[in-house]
C-alpha cells in the first residue's frame, strides 16, 4: 500500500465524543482535510498539514485526498458526527467510483463516529427505543418531492423520525412545508422536539407537539424529532420532561 486514508467523523461537538480510535487517526495524520469549522476543533501536532475548504465542495476534497494518499502520505478528511450520515465517507467512495484508479494502492478506512440524533436522543430521554428513520430535508442534493414521499411514508409507517438540515439560510420555511405534510398523516398531539446545537455551550432542548412545532425552534444545528404514535412524555419530580418510545408497540 501507498497510503492510507481514513474518512474520520469528530462526534456533534465535544471533544469527549471523539472516539479514542478517530482520535489516535488524527494524531497520526499527515493531513487532514475538512470543513474549516470542523478543522478548528483540532489542533495539528507538529508537521501537520491542514487543509481547509468549503462545505459545498466535498468531492473536490475527496479526490484531494485520494491524490495525496496516492503520494505515500497518511490522510484523514473529517466530518461532523459520524462521517457515514449525510457526509464526506459517502464522496470518498462516489470520487472511487468516478475514477477507480484514484484508489490503486490506497488503505481506505472509515472510522465511525456519534452521530447528531444519538447525541440528540440522549439529552432527550430514549426517544429511540423503537424503530426509527433518519431524513435530511435538504433539498440540494434530491428532489423535495422525493423529500415529501418519504415524509408521508415513514408517518405512515409509523417510524419515529429524526429530521436532519432542517432549515438553512437559503432554505429557511421547508421545515414548516414538512410539518405540513407530517400534520396530514400524524395527530396533532404528536411529540415534537428540537434539539439545537447539542453538546455545545449553546445547546437548547425544546419539547412541544405538532400542532405547535414552528420553524423558529430550528436552524441549520438542529435535529428535529417526530415522535410515533407511542412516543410519550413523563415528567420528573423536578418538572422535566423526558420524551421515551416503549420498546413494546401493541397495535398495528
Ligand atoms: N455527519 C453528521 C451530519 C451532517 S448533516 C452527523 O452524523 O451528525 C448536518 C446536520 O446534522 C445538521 O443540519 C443538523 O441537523 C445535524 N447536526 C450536526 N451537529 C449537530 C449538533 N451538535 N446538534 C444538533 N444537530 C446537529
Amino acid at each position: 500500500m501507498s497510503g492510507q486514508l481514513t474518512v474520520v467523523g469528530l462526534g456533534p461537538g465535544p471533544s469527549e465524543w471523539i472516539t479514542p480510535a478517530a482520535d489516535a487517526t488524527i494524531s497520526t495524520a499527515d493531513v487532514v482535510l475538512g470543513y474549516e469549522s470542523y478543522l478548528a476543533r483540532l489542533s495539528p501536532r507538529r508537521g501537520q498539514i491542514f487543509e481547509a475548504s468549503d462545505n459545498r465542495e466535498e468531492l473536490t476534497r475527496a479526490r484531494r485526498a485520494l491524490e495525496l494518499a496516492s503520494s505515500g502520505k497518511r490522510v484523514v478528511i473529517v466530518s461532523g458526527g459520524d462521517p457515514g450520515v449525510f457526509a464526506m465517507a459517502a464522496a470518498v467512495f462516489e470520487s472511487v467510483d468516478n475514477a477507480p484508479e484514484l484508489a490503486n494502492e490506497i488503505d481506505i478506512r472509515v472510522e465511525p463516529g456519534v452521530t447528531a440524533v444519538l447525541a440528540a436522543a440522549a439529552r432527550i430521554g430514549a426517544p429511540l427505543g423503537n424503530d426509527f428513520c433518519v431524513i435530511s430535508l435538504s433539498d440540494n442534493l434530491k428532489p423535495w418531492a422525493m423529500i415529501e414521499k418519504r415524509l408521508r411514508l415513514a408517518a405512515e409507517a409509523d417510524f419515529v423520525i429524526a429530521l436532519y438540515n432542517p432549515a438553512s439560510k437559503a432554505r429557511p420555511d421547508q421545515i414548516q412545508e414538512a410539518f405540513r405534510v407530517l400534520q396530514t398523516v400524524r395527530a396533532p398531539q404528536t411529540i415534537v422536539a428540537f434539539a439545537r446545537a447539542v453538546g455545545r455551550t449553546d445547546e437548547s432542548i425544546e419539547i412541544t407537539t405538532l400542532a405547535d412545532a414552528s420553524k423558529a425552534l430550528c436552524d441549520m444545528r438542529t435535529v428535529v424529532l417526530i415522535g410515533s404514535p407511542s412516543t410519550r412524555a413523563v415528567h420528573g419530580s423536578d418538572g422535566r420532561t423526558w420524551v421515551y418510545t416503549p420498546r413494546f408497540v401493541r397495535d398495528a
